[in-house]
């Protein structure tokens, strides 16, 4: 889960990281009266969306009056905001927050990723912080300082003694950074994070060590821990059929294909998307419906499937193992019937069953095709589909 920049400076400032004084608003009206609140002779008015870029985007505006500040939020808020990382379509800014301005003598990166290589945290420190790290990685990989996190110890200190003095800081300032970078580390770890990066970590003009951006993502599996941090959830930003999925107790992640798939069981919905691939089409989605799924949740799964309007056509591949295979059938019968489809249909049953569920599928007034095999219900769809480009 991912949550916006405000909130991750909230999180920041609770373990102890410095972050400028700031106001979320939700109209232009709310940041003219935030920038009196703030009293600073500069703020910054920043579009609230989970993605970063935005100050390439025109989401980042330093303002010098209460005036410019509502004219800046007026220019953000309601509208969609595209940024490399948005995608075409772009996000809605639907928040601004005001923040105090800054004035910046040196931008660094400081983050924490989970590093595979290691199977433990990482902490990544570059004295080029404000660029996109991604680029840095891939041009001057020596520029990014790593220091593994221990799982049981934590970072130690002369981890980041040794960081700091990649970043260049030395005496009051090394002090200032090496306790942010504890602070991120503990706040990595307590609150279960996936990613938690600041980009850029400035040093002030006066000297100080300020966290100026803020993203941070959770492990979903590990939310139900931090009640107040699974609040912060914005639904908004989130894509609205998997929101709905997840109501219904239904593993969905949409994805850009054509072919809808409903199966039960996440390795069976993984390798049913493979052979998809594999017969030259493209899946429109992933979806595991659950080893009991009624007669209600293939109607809701259809139905999610089916508001995707790139869809052209679906395949059902479900195993009757828990649910008997006829079962499965009359809830795929009864649902195509709810939901009018209108697209075609190839249903795959294995297991308890099978044959009185083929029976009761070729005997229904679905227009539908039976398939004996993974291989055959996966050449069948893309036949009616037709392969992807
Ligand atoms: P992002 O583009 O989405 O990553 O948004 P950031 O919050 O990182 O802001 C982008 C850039 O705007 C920063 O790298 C800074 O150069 C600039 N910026 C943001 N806040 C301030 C500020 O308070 N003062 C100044 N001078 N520049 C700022
Ligand atoms: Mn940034």
């Amino acid at each position: 889960m991912n949550i916006h920049e405000y909130q991750a400076k909230e999180l920041l400032a609770r373990y102890g990281v410095p972050v400028p004084d700031g106001i979320v608003c939700d109209t232009a009206d709310q940041a003219a009266a935030a920038f009196e609140k703030l009293g600073a002779p500069l703020a910054v008015v920043k579009a609230q969306i989970h993605a970063g870029g935005r100050g390439k985007a025109g989401g980042v505006k330093l303002v010098r009056s209460a005036a410019e500040a509502r004219e800046k939020a007026a220019a953000m808020l309601g509208k969609a905001m595209v940024t490399h990382q948005t995608g075409p379509e772009g996000r809605v800014v639907r928040k601004v927050y005001v923040t105090r301005g800054s004035d910046i003598a040196r931008e660094l990166y400081l983050a924490i990723a989970v590093d595979r290589a290691t199977n433990a945290p990482v902490m990544m420190a570059s004295a080029e912080g404000g660029v996109e790290i991604e680029v840095l990685a891939a041009e001057r990989p020596e520029a990014i300082h790593k220091a593994r996190i221990h799982p049981m110890k934590g970072l130690l200190p002369f981890q980041t003694r040794r960081l700091a003095k990649g970043l260049g800081l030395t005496g009051e300032q090394a002090k200032q950074g090496i306790k942010a970078m504890s602070a991120l580390a503990k706040l990595f770890v307590e609150l279960d994070c996936s990613l938690a990066e600041i980009n850029p970590l400035i040093v002030t003009e006066q000297g100080d060590v300020v966290a100026l951006d803020a993203k941070i993502n959770f492990d979903s599996n590990g939310l139900y821990r931090h009640p107040d941090v699974a609040a912060m959830r914005d639904l908004n930003e989130e894509d609205p059929k998997e929101v709905e999925a997840s109501k219904h107790g239904l593993s969905y992640i949409a994805l850009d294909g054509n072919i809808g798939c409903m199966v039960n069981g996440a390795g069976l919905a993984m390798s049913t998307m493979d052979v998809i691939q594999l017969k030259g089409g493209r899946p429109a989605n992933f979806l595991d419906v659950g080893g009991g799924a009624t007669k209600e949740q293939v109607t809701n799964a259809f139905k999610i499937l089916l508001s995707d309007t790139n869809v052209k056509g679906v395949l059902v591949n479900i195993f009757g193992g828990i649910m008997k295979c006829d079962t499965i059938a009359e809830g795929v019968i009864a649902a195509a019937h709810d939901v009018h489809l209108s697209v075609p249909l190839v249903v795959r049953l294995e297991g308890t069953n099978v044959e009185r569920g083929r029976q009761l599928l070729e005997a229904s007034d679905v227009a539908l095709q039976t398939a004996s095999s993974l291989d055959d219900a996966a050449e069948k769809i893309v036949a009616l589909v037709g392969k992807a480009r």
